[in-house]
């Protein structure tokens, strides 16, 4: 009997961190004091990266990380900055990057650095990099309709990216349609009307996701064509949550 106690206790234990392992999800944020992070801004201007990147320092600068700005695709290829970055948040839409720093990039994430962004400056950037389109997990390929309203539905409560937000509205702005990496786990989606294009009618597309990368978390949303998107308290919480987990152990 006393056995049988011993046997039982073990399997509880089992139970107890089995369930921890898979509770991690919905673990709390790490701050970013004191983080280092490299904000990389450039590409089509019609996203507007200075003004991305100066809103996003702001706030990077009160929560007390450690901020390098670089409006050159150069700096992947600094060694130095790059051994020294815990996070790479890059607003980059379309342009080209050379093998050299999209391999340097894609070492870094592999090796454990996290990446974060948002619409065109991280899911449309270097189309013809299938390496990096690899990392990201979706790219951009439409917006029907051009600058239009639409739904946001929060999909995983779960993670502490979107956990207690709520479904919203957003106006006057891109609906992004994309192919997406099958693995990566979806945090909030988006349907299509027929309004525009007729065929992609009830078409649930994957609006927010984290994915890996090697060790590296990475973390994208597709709102924010205009940096007004986040004037919105949804989008806003999903960008910036979205920064804090890829440096957050999971
Ligand atoms: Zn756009």
């Amino acid at each position: 009997m006393k056995h049988k106690v011993i046997h039982l206790s073990a399997i509880a234990l089992l139970l107890f961190f089995t369930t921890s392992i898979f509770s991690q999800e919905s673990m709390k944020l790490a701050s970013l004091k004191n983080k280092r992070v490299l904000l990389v801004y450039g590409g089509w201007e019609g996203h507007q990266p200075e003004a991305f990147a100066k809103r996003v320092n702001e706030w990077l600068q009160k929560e007390g990380a450690i901020v390098t700005l670089s409006d050159s695709l150069g700096v992947y290829t600094q060694k130095e900055i790059m051994e020294n970055t815990d996070i790479i948040i890059q607003h980059w839409t379309m342009g080209q990057i050379s093998k050299e720093q999209s391999n340097a990039l894609q070492k870094a994430v592999k090796n454990g650095v996290g990446l974060a962004g948002c619409h065109g400056g991280l899911g449309d950037s270097f189309r013809n990099n299938t390496g990096y389109q690899y990392m990201i997990g979706g790219q951009f390929v439409a917006h029907p309709g051009g600058l239009i309203n639409y739904t946001v539905k929060i999909s995983n409560e779960k993670s502490p990216i979107s956990k207690g937000l709520k479904s919203f509205d957003i106006k006057h702005t891109e609906q992004y349609y994309m192919h997406i990496d099958p693995k990566v786990k979806v945090l909030a989606t988006t349907t299509f009307s027929n309004t525009y294009d007729y065929w992609i009618e009830g078409a649930v597309m994957p609006i927010c996701w984290t994915t890996k990368f090697g060790k590296g978390n990475i973390f994208y949303l597709s709102i924010g064509h205009d940096p007004q998107d986040f004037d919105n308290y949804e989008s806003w919480q999903l960008l910036t949550r979205g920064i804090k987990w890829v440096n957050t152990n999971h």
